[in-house]
């Protein structure tokens, strides 16, 4: 049961995916619904506790995060080793989320829950997951859509997302196009133009 989200396709087969030191696994099923890298402040503390493979990672090495469909995401093991940070956005929405990590690795977003009930009811259950952390090389879910809080980028990213022709949305309008191109995938053309990610072209929606 994938929710009333329209599917962006299945994966077959499905992607395997870890955090760095591999207790905890997970099988994605889909595609996400749709992709981006965040730029907001609490993105930014929550990636902090990642160790740096380099001075610049926090900086330069902004996450693709993918939004998946209820069930799109599989815990296949080491849900025990999950640590939870529970965080609160900014007026005008207040969506909380529930970020969890590996506490032995300290991969930050192996998978993220909305946390309250009318979140959680909006978006039918549906799980991010950093996919930049955890399936870097899977070549089916390396694109993303568009950046999201990109005037609070840090000087590093501002000066990379500068030419890669993805969208950049503030923070209210990046949740506003989070949203909408859930509810309404037609949009995407539209509020993403050419700079979006790949789309598979069948598509199926299933109660
Ligand atoms: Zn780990
Ligand atoms: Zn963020």
């Amino acid at each position: 049961m994938g929710g009333l989200l329209s599917s962006p396709g299945e994966l077959r087969p499905p992607v395997a995916a870890s955090c760095a030191c591999g207790r905890c696994q997970l099988l994605i099923h889909e595609r996400p619904v749709l992709s981006f890298k965040c730029h907001c402040s609490t993105c930014l503390r929550f990636r902090s506790m990642k160790p740096l493979s380099s001075v610049e990672e926090l900086d330069t090495h902004q996450p693709n995060v993918g939004l998946f469909r209820r069930s799109a995401v599989q815990i296949v093991s080491g849900e025990e080793a999950l640590g939870s940070w529970h965080t609160r956005g900014s007026f005008p929405f207040f969506v909380g989320m529930d970020r969890r990590y590996c506490v032995a690795c300290k991969t930050p977003g192996v998978v993220e829950y909305f946390r309250d009930c009318f979140y959680r009811t909006s978006f039918l259950g549906a799980t991010c997951v950093y996919l930049g952390y955890v399936c870097p090389d899977a070549p089916e879910l390396r694109d993303f859509d568009f950046h999201v809080a990109s005037q609070s980028a840090t000087p590093g990213a501002k000066k990379l997302m500068q030419h890669d022709g993805k969208r950049k949305f503030g923070l209210i309008s990046g949740l506003l196009a989070i949203v909408a191109i859930s509810f309404v995938p037609a949009l995407r053309r539209l509020l993403l133009g050419s700079g979006s990610r790949q789309q598979v072209e069948k598509r199926t929606t299933l109660f």
